[in-house]
């Protein structure tokens, strides 16, 4: 296929095949799967594709695939359990000191793997109602054990610098609440929207702001990427990383240790691996626990610490996130062990005493 670069985000099946990054033949296919799951490929992204590599990693994070048609019964609409712990619309409570806030159902781009792809995109729901937003609000002001709140969606960073600002400030003046994190894909997916703006529109007073980034390749972070990132840490701004464990995409050694590598270049902490969540028509994507755990070993020793992310899973059914990465340290001996055998990152075995 010949490619040609768009200038606008691509949402159809026919601008992907127009485009050079889909087949026409698998244009009756690519409708159906549309038809379910929302679309949305930015010029950043597109560029980034390579049309002839048929297992190109942007790609199979992007553009639709036939696979997504096909459901296992271990796949669920609500794999993590949101709605188990919703108590008010636009809120998730699931842990005693943070709370979700769902602002709005909208991305710069749709991930086919997303864990919240029933609930995101034009065809699902619409940004909260005014009379939702203060009702959120007003849930967060009456629950002082709340500290964090997490600005997720959809992405956030959708919204207008002008917005934004407005939603902080009503957050951040509520006492008990000292942080704001956004979960963002935008400084990757569609950099320019980090403007100037949008910048100061993070930043609060009365509360400190952390900016989460999805990424899952060490080539999303281009230098247009790279420069929207730089731009919100040098405003004071720490971020942190995202990424999920996904088969064809970065579940193999080098690329995971590119992207964790890149990450901390661009002064972003490694933060989660996520394992690829049970959402439905993306078994194609996910990799499996063993393959997680191998590569969270291989990787120890391999880079920095400073590199290393905290491989996690989502309790289905809205349990919350446990660590699932390998354990180097184990109870031996008698009497139902007397010490512990702690092994090294290059498989070296050693006795430790037990205090
Ligand atoms: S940016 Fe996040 S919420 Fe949006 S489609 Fe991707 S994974 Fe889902």
């Amino acid at each position: 296929m010949s490619k040609i670069n768009p200038t606008t985000t691509l949402r159809q099946p026919v601008d992907l095949v127009a485009h050079g990054l889909a087949p026409a033949s698998d244009l009756a296919v690519l409708e159906k799967v549309t038809a379910r799951y929302a679309v949305a490929v930015t010029p950043d992204m597109a560029a980034l594709i390579d049309p002839d590599d048929p297992d190109d990693p942007i790609a199979r994070q992007f553009i639709p695939s036939v696979e997504e048609l096909l459901s296992q019964g271990s796949e669920r609409a609500d794999p993590i359990g949101d709605h188990t712990h919703s108590p008010v619309t636009g809120i998730v409570h699931r842990y005693p000191d943070r709370v979700l806030f769902k602002l709005v159902h909208v991305c710069a781009v749709y991930c086919r793997f997303c864990f919240r792809r029933e609930m995101v995109g034009p065809g699902k729901a619409t940004a909260l109602s005014q009379g939702a937003y203060d009702g959120a609000i007003n849930y967060i002001r009456a629950h002082s054990e709340i500290w964090e709140v997490i600005l997720t969606g959809g992405d956030p960073l959708m919204l207008s610098p002008r917005r934004l600002a407005e939603i902080m400030a009503d957050i951040a003046a509520i006492d008990h609440v000292r942080i704001i994190r956004i979960h963002t894909r935008v400084p990757v997916a569609d950099p320019a929207r980090i403007s100037r703006e949008m910048i100061a529109a993070l930043k609060v007073g009365g509360a400190t702001t952390w900016v989460a980034l999805h990424a899952n390749h060490a080539r999303e972070l281009t230098d247009g990427a790279r420069a929207a990132c730089a731009g919100i840490i040098d405003a004071g701004i720490p971020m942190v990383s995202q990424s999920v464990l996904l088969r064809g995409v970065n579940d193999n050694a080098g690329a995971l240790e590119a992207l964790m590598r890149a990450f901390v270049e661009c002064r972003i902490k490694p933060y989660y691996l996520h394992h690829g969540d049970l959402a439905p028509g993306t078994a194609h994507l996910r990799s499996d626990i063993a393959t997680g755990q191998t590569l969270m070993r291989a990787l120890r020793g391999r880079y920095s610490g400073l590199c290393q992310p905290a491989y996690m899973l989502d309790i289905p059914g809205g349990h919350g996130k446990s660590p699932i990465g390998p354990s180097y340290l184990e109870r031996a001996g008698s009497n139902g062990g007397d010490h512990f055998v702690v092994e090294d990152y290059q498989g070296g075995r050693h006795r430790y005493p037990p205090a």
